[in-house]
Formats: structure tokens, sequence, C-alpha cells
């Protein structure tokens, strides 16, 4: 198991100082403005975490709260008044937006998100700038992929990696990054053919599909890295029990909380992978960890800039 959770730790202490200083330099820590539209109940736990991070590793966070009948025109209010606050360095907009937003709010919003404060590297600047390997802020996930893949000591260089994804915020981005780290890349969807076979040629294989448990060992070549980006709340307890043995922590869990979170890669995996990220305690705090250093890294460059 490639522990996330132990390695997002020591990437946080290694921002400490990083954070102390910029704090004493500039009179004011390293600020995140973070807005939550809405109550959806997974964001809400996801936008409490990434405030607790925050706060424990020094930096400012701030929580913009709209309500889910908010106007764009209101969202985008709040987002021009913290592209012009001198206090906050990082913006994040917490997706998903309210549907009742229209289907293309989540691009408006990003694309108002000033490119120096934008953490989550959605503006189509910094995408730019990673397609073209002059990264400047890179979405969280692929960035905790990677720093994870890194510190595990896992050779990316030469290797064949399949990635399950296509998404903005983790297929495309984390299929860049590994291909710029000379991985030779297969990105899959959900119209890809004989999805197992190609999955089962690969070295590194990422999935960050949504659906959990898709990935089983038949998907697998043995010995390969697994990284599991996937973060799906069951609710079936037929799925649990299938899923996993009776009298485990995890069916305990279950029937204590009455919802699990399990990745998109099937237990099972376990016995065919060399190396396989757990959900949860994988790409979760590394996603979190990054957000503080993109953060930290706009704040830094903010303030470079303005001397
Ligand atoms: P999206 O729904 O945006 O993308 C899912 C991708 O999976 C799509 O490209 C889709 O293909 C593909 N897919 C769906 N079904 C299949 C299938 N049957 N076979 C092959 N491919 C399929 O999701 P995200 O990328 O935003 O997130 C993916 C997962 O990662 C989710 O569980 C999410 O919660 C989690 N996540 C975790 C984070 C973390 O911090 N650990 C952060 C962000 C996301 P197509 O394009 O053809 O529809």
């Amino acid at each position: 198991m490639l522990d996330g959770a132990a390695i997002a730790r020591q990437i946080r202490l290694e921002l400490q100082d990083r954070v102390a200083a910029f704090t004493t330099v500039q009179g004011r820590p390293p600020g995140l403005g973070i807005v939550l539209v809405g109550e959806d109940p997974s964001s809400e736990i996801y936008v409490r975490n990434k405030l607790k991070a925050a706060g424990e590793s020094g930096l400012r966070a701030d929580l913009r709260r709209l309500p889910a009948t908010a106007s764009l025109h209101d969202l985008l209010d709040v987002v021009t008044t913290l592209n012009g606050s001198p206090i906050h360095d990082g913006i994040l907009v917490q997706s998903p937006l309210p549907a009742a937003l229209g289907r293309d709010a989540e691009q408006v919003v990003f694309d108002a998100v000033d490119q120096l404060k934008d953490v989550d590297g959605f503006h189509p600047e910094n995408v730019g700038r990673l397609v073209q390997k002059r990264p400047y802020l890179v979405a969280c996930t692929p960035l905790g992929v990677m720093e994870l893949l890194a510190r595990s000591g896992i050779a990316v260089d030469g290797a064949r990696a399949v990635v399950i994804g296509r998404s903005d915020i983790v297929g495309k981005p984390v299929s860049l990054l590994l291909m710029h780290r000379n991985a030779t890349v297969t990105i899959c969807h959900s119209r890809t053919r004989n999805l197992p076979e190609l999955c089962a040629s690969a070295d590194i294989l990422v999935a960050a599909i949504g659906r959990a448990a898709f990935v089983t060992p038949d998907f697998i070549k043995p010995g390969a890295v697994v990284i599991d980006v996937g973060i799906n709340r069951v609710t079936d307890a037929g799925l649990v029990q299938r899923l996993f043995p009776e009298g485990s922590q995890r069916r305990a869990d279950f029937e204590r909380r009455g919802s699990l979170v399990v990745g998109d890669v099937h237990p099972a995996v376990a016995d065919v992978a060399g190396a396989l990220t757990p959900v949860p305690g994988g790409i979760g705090p590394l996603t979190i960890a990054m957000l503080l250093a993109n953060t930290l890294k706009a704040a830094e460059a903010r303030c470079s800039a303005s001397r």
C-alpha cells in the first residue's frame, strides 16, 4: 500500500518553514479564499478538510458561502472581490456548482479567476501552460499523483502508463504530467474498446472514473503500480458485502455509518498489483497537500512580482 496520508503529512511539514518565512517577511500568512455555493454534503466535507488543513499549516483560509439559489452574477461578484483582495493569494471555487447555475457555469467561473491566484489550475492559461510543458499552477489531484510516484521511488521514465478517465480535473492533466515525465501514455474513457486488455499492458495504471470497484484484477499486469483516484460513497449493503469480507474493518465501518467511501479499484487488485493507493488515505490527502503548496507558490510569486 502506498501511504498517501503519510506522504501528505511530510509535504505539509516541509511547507511549514516556507509559510513561516513568508509570514514574517510579509506580515501576513499566505491566504486562500474558498467559495462554496449550496449545501452539497460531499463538498461540505471537502471544504471543511481544506480549511482545517490550511489552518494547521499556518495559512489563512476564508470561506465565502453562497446559497444554492445564488445567481452566476452573484458568484462572479465574489470571485471578482477575491481577485482584487490583497490578502488572498489563492482562490478555489468548490465544484460541483448547483445545476441551476447552468451547464457552462463552472467554465465561466474558472475563466474568471485571476490566473495568478488559480490554485486549482483550471484557468485556460494555466491549462495551456501545462500542455506546453511550462506549467505554473497545475491541478492539485494530478500533482498529488505525481508527487506520490516520485516520493515512493516509482520509475515513470519509459514506463507504460494507462489513465482511465479524460476529465479536465484529473484524467487529462495527469496524462500530460506522466507524458512530460517520459511515460508512454494511453488515455481511456467510456468509449474505449478492450479496456481490460489495454489496462493490463500498464506498468502504471491511474483510475479516475467515479465508479466503485470498477477496476478488477483482470485489468492489472502482475506487479503494476495502481493509483486509485476515485472517491465513491457507497450505500448499497450488497456491494459492500461483495467487496469486503465478513468481520473486516470496512464492513464494521459500513454497519456503523450506513455508507462507505470506496475507490474505483476493487480491493482484490491488492493481490495482483505491486503497489496500490488506498481509498481513503491515498490521493485524497495529497490533493489537499498540493492545494496548500499551490497557495504558497502563488503567494510567493505575487509578492516577489510586487517587489
Ligand atoms: P468525471 O466524471 O469528470 O470523469 C470520469 C471519466 O471516467 C470520464 O472521462 C469518463 O469517460 C470515464 N468513464 C466513465 N465510465 C467509464 C467506463 N465504464 N469505462 C471507462 N471510462 C469510463 O470524473 P472526475 O475525473 O472529476 O473524477 C473521477 C473520480 O475521481 C471520481 O470518483 C471523483 O470523486 C474522484 N476525484 C478524487 C479526487 C481526490 O482528491 N482524490 C479529486 C477529484 C476527483 P467519458 O469522458 O467518455 O464520459
